[in-house]
């Protein structure tokens, strides 16, 4: 296998407590306020311009300096390099010095002017951004007439020399970290001292000079600083030394937040050591290459994990736990080489498989090496080191994929918050890549976060905290907090655009639940008016009423969108077709139409088969394709099916999960184009109806819209025709009157203004799709049916019923009065 990456051991700066001679996490430090530290404005003098502006500072030379500012003058020893922000605008200026005392008082603070504010008869130029020359002027108490003016961008690779060893360093551009909010724009850079620094470092290839020792003491490598304590004389004595050579322009107390170890309360420093590392660059290409591989959901996370990934720097997988998976090497104790090879890990590796990790701990050095390190096991000893935890989660792929009977690698999904492009994701896909070469997942979903109602974070002392246990099983006070049952907080989670931050609270819950028990009223209306039921009784599909057909039609389509939004895990989209599905399609258009055909259209007849046909199908489908979100309702409407159900294989479910997903009905979605326009302008058409009806309500002409007469006149003879056939159809379930839940439905050839003074309610219906049609509402002809409340001039025309239409004529003639039903 090709070598894609590979470990080795680097300088990287850690906060580090001298007092407890320990490196800190974050979670390890305090930020007091008013830490008082020794901030120092200082200058390196220029040796060289910068190579790429022709004759930018020239004219200044050899008295042209760059002006710093730190709050560690400890740190100048280790500096590497000056940055600067290549967005700010910098100044050559003229530095005119007052004869003040050297020492000043600005907003009461003490400061110390240095030695090189005494410049006497010799000139001194200054580089510092433009924006805060007025405030130096102030601070240093100095004149500053500015000479030249250039973007940041153009000081880079200029050269300056090293206050402390004389070496030569460069000025690079570092990040946005660089403002003009303090200091001179300009920001001494030590990449052994600082996490910006370092990365600045990185970038341009800087020494990570770092010459402290575990007690905060400078060593050796500061010269004749060694043996100092950097908190204390050792920062005096940089200051002292800057000052004695002509660097030191202000010295001044300053208070600011500063880490401090919450043990020992005392100030920590930042300090590189000794770390090991991951590098990525061996397989960062094969790496990107796997993201295009994965489906990312939503698309845009793709982005963001190839932005983390491409700019990576190589892993520090060390850490300076106390607790934590260790990193298996170990350490001459005399020349502190490390020791770690591919016998010396294998022999460990079967150490933690039998043992666990802690085998590390505990384990003398002789046991944890193999057999033929055994003699000289005394010149070694184990490292301390734990690894990032990132890595343990970042590997969890193979822990966890590779050794469970049922998984298989890569895993089909990796679930989590916009928060792990940066984690999880990342370091799972660089231990894989390292490893396998592949991505550990196929697909990856992240989420935003859960906010209150108002979009705020929760927390307990904004008491907008939404407890989960508390919305399924309610609070103290019932009435404030009423318990919802799991399955409409499992509705609400379908409900939200998880791709973005989402909203709960007390009304959302209010409107799931509402949703809930809609949903639940329209299953009860399918499970009570399907009570004598058998799947025999079904009729074939070419025989079912238009309406039928129609509303079939609509619930294969919605089977089939849910299916589609499930596969791309776009829940919410399930959510809001199941709504408009239930309220819009079915309670407020089919089952309102079906009553009558339920209720009132004979126990056996055709009419009502045909509508239970329809609504067995609806129960079938509906019951699976809300399962995976509710399941409990669907449970339950399981258990309470009134008839057996036997699937294609044989099987009778006797859970819901038994169900399969419905197979696709093709001659359901066949329907013709023109049939489906048709029924959309019917059902746009009965909306306008309905207007006219309620103005004819309002108006006292009718009290139920069965007591309506309702005239049709449209101008195009075509739909006019449509619409007479429509009015006598022969199929009583297709007859414009039962669509409009009216007695009587009429068209008329021609609107007269006689005829026109006879209708007191009228309407225009206009689509694009047809010629406009007009809607006339008069009172019903005839008398009101005793058993269906229809009004028809045949009311008392039967002699032994005379109180039944037609149609009841029929129905009761033919069977007893058919059992109630359910209601919607
Ligand atoms: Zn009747």
């Amino acid at each position: 296998m090709a070598m894609r990456g590979y470990i080795y051991r680097g300088r990287k700066p850690v906060h580090w407590s001298p007092s407890s001679r320990t490196a800190l996490a974050e979670a390890e430090l305090e930020y007091p306020e008013g830490h008082v530290s020794k901030s120092i404005y200082a200058i390196f003098k220029i040796v060289s311009p910068p190579p790429a502006s022709n004759g930018l500072l020239e004219e200044f030379f050899p008295d042209i300096c760059l002006a710093i500012w730190t709050t560690t003058p400890w740190t100048i020893p280790a500096n590497a390099a000056v940055a600067v922000n290549s967005g700010l605008e910098y100044v050559v200026a003229e530095l005119h010095a007052s004869v003040e005392d050297t020492l000043a008082t600005s907003g009461g603070k003490q400061i110390k002017r240095g030695n090189a504010l005494k410049v006497g008869e010799n000139k001194l130029f200054v580089i510092v951004a433009s924006e805060l020359v007025s405030r130096l002027e102030s601070k240093w108490g100095v004149k500053l007439s500015i000479r030249k003016t250039f973007p940041g961008s153009a000081l880079e690779n200029c050269r300056y020399t090293h206050p402390v060893n004389g070496n030569e360093c460069p000025v690079v551009l570092g990040g946005d970290y660089i403002t003009t909010e303090s200091g001179t724009g300009l920001v001494h850079t030590a990449p052994g001292h600082g996490q910006e620094d370092y990365v600045t470092g990185l970038k341009y290839g800087l020494p990570i000079i770092s010459p402290v020792d575990d007690e905060g003491k400078f060593t050796e490598e500061a010269r004749k600083f060694s043996g100092l304590d950097v908190l204390g004389a050792g920062n005096s004595a940089v200051v002292d030394h800057l000052d004695k050579h002509l660097s030191l322009l202000v010295e001044e107390p300053y208070k600011h937040k500063y880490p401090y170890d919450w043990r020992t309360k005392k100030p920590t420093i930042f300090r590189a050591t000794e770390q090991w590392f991951a590098s990525v660059d061996g397989f960062r290409q094969a790496a990107m290459d796997a993201i295009g591989k994965v489906n990312w959901i939503p698309p845009q996370a793709e982005n963001r994990i190839i932005a983390m990934t491409c700019s990576r720097s190589d892993w520090c997988i060390s850490r300076q736990r106390t607790w934590g998976v260790p990193i298996p090497v170990f350490y001459h104790v005399h020349t502190k080489e490390p020791l770690m090879t591919e016998e010396t890990i294998e022999h460990i590796r079967n150490i933690v498989a039998d043992k666990g990790t802690d085998a590390w701990w505990y384990l003398p050095t002789e046991e944890l090496l193999p057999q033929k390190y055994h003699d000289v096991a005394s010149d070694y000893q184990k490292g301390t080191d734990t690894m990032d935890v990132w890595f343990d989660s970042g590997s969890s792929w193979a822990a966890v994929l590779t050794k469970n009977e049922g998984l298989s690698f890569p895993a089909d999904i990796y679930l989590e918050g916009t928060d792990q492009h940066r984690g999880w994701f990342q370091s799972s896909l660089l231990t894989s890549i390292a490893t396998t070469g592949k991505a550990p997942y196929s697909s990856v979903i992240t989420h935003g976060f859960v906010l209150d109602e108002k979009g705020l974070k929760m927390s307990k002392s904004l008491g907008n905290v939404v407890d989960p246990d508390i919305v399924i099983n309610g609070g103290k006070n019932t009435k404030d907090e009423p318990g919802y049952g799991a399955d409409v907080l499992r509705l609400w989670v379908s409900s939200v655009d998880y791709s973005g931050d989402v909203l709960i609270g007390p009304q959302v819950l209010r409107q799931m639940s509402d949703m809930y028990r809609k949903l639940r009223g329209t299953l009860r209306f399918l499970l009570s008016n399907l009570h004598d039921w058998k799947p025999e009784y079904a009729l074939l599909y070419k025989d079912l009423p238009k309406i039928d057909k129609y509303a079939l039609f609509q619930l294969e389509n919605v089977v089939n969108s849910i299916k589609d939004s499930y596969e791309n895990y776009q829940f919410y989209k399930i959510f809001q077709m199941i709504q408009r599905f239930a309220v819009v399609d079915l309670s407020n258009f089919y089952f309102d139409v079906a009553k009558d055909r339920l209720y009132v259209g004979g126990t056996v007849s055709f009419t009502r088969r045909s509508c239970q046909t329809v609504l067995a199908a609806h129960l079938l489908s509906i019951v699976r394709v809300i399962a995976p979100i509710l399941p409990h309702m669907a449970e339950d409407v399981w258990q309470n099916l009134p008839f057996e159900y036997v699937m294609e294989d044989g099987l009778v479910p006797k859970f819901v999960f038994e169900l399969k997903w419905p197979s696709l009905k093709g001659d359901w979605l066949a329907m013709e184009a023109d049939d489906v326009d048709f029924w959309n302008t019917i059902l746009e058409l009965r909306s306008e109806v309905n207007k006219v009806l309620e103005n004819a309500r309002i108006g006292k002409l009718i009290g139920s819209s069965l007591e309506a007469k309702v005239i049709l006149h449209a101008a195009d003879g075509a739909t006019l025709t449509k619409l007479r056939e429509m009015c006598s159809a022969t199929n009583d379930a297709d007859a414009l009157h039962r669509i409009f839940i009216t007695s009587q439905v009429e068209t008329v050839n021609s609107l007269s203004d006689e005829f026109l003074s006879t209708v007191p309610y009228t309407g225009k219906y206009t689509s694009q799709r047809t010629s406009e049609v007009w809607v006339g509402v008069t009172h019903a002809d005839g008398a009101k049916c005793e058993r269906c409340w229809n009004y028809s001039p045949q009311v008392g025309s039967f002699v032994d019923h005379p109180t039944l239409c037609a149609r009841c004529y029929g129905v009761v003639d033919v069977q007893p009065l058919p059992a109630a039903a359910g209601v919607c």
